[in-house]
């Protein structure tokens, strides 16, 4: 059984998740408005992802005997200054996620729940590959400039990105 204060926690995580899926399809809509397909395609993939941790957290409060409560989604932010701050924006927002997280991994540790712990080292380390691939793409943006020929090759390998769900997952449906 999980602790009411691990639960609260976690129903928060829930809503940051989904906040994340419901910023990174604002960013899809203004790239597509600016005729960045690539870069849509990208953060497509990425709410995607989003959407996978909202319901992984969903799944595990059900598991361990607690009660989910979904809470309202703020709206994201809808206008950016260039790709460039589009992708920042979007780094830092993972730093808050993962600032979260760790704060949830402290809970668990403090109460002792092992199993809490052992699920939340997943996101620990999801954590790492995504801040890890909006630095890749920033850096990748600052070098090109931000515009031209530089911009529109960095569209095309962001056009690339194919979403995948983990192996066995089955985060849609609750276990
Ligand atoms: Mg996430």
């Amino acid at each position: 059984m999980i602790s009411k204060k691990l639960q609260d926690a976690i129903n928060d995580q829930i809503n940051k998740e989904l906040f994340s899926e419901y910023l990174y399809i604002s960013m899809k809509s203004w790239c597509l408005s600016n005729d960045l397909e690539g870069f849509a395609n990208w953060m497509d993939v990425q709410s995607k992802e989003e959407r996978f941790h909202a319901m992984k957290f969903y799944n595990f409060i059900n598991d361990r005997g607690g009660r989910i409560i979904l809470k309202a989604i703020d709206a994201p932010q809808a206008d950016f200054k260039s790709p460039e701050d589009v992708i920042d924006t979007g780094l830092k927002h993972e730093y808050t996620v993962t600032a979260s997280i760790n704060k949830i991994m402290d809970l668990a540790i403090a109460e002792s729940d092992h199993a809490a712990a052992s699920f939340l080292k997943w996101f620990i380390d999801e954590q790492v590959e995504e801040e890890a691939n909006f630095t890749k793409v920033l850096n990748k943006v600052k070098l090109s400039g931000g515009a031209g020929a530089g911009l529109f090759m960095i569209d095309q390998e962001l056009a690339k990105r194919v979403y995948t769900p983990p192996a066995g997952a089955a985060a849609d449906t609750a276990a």
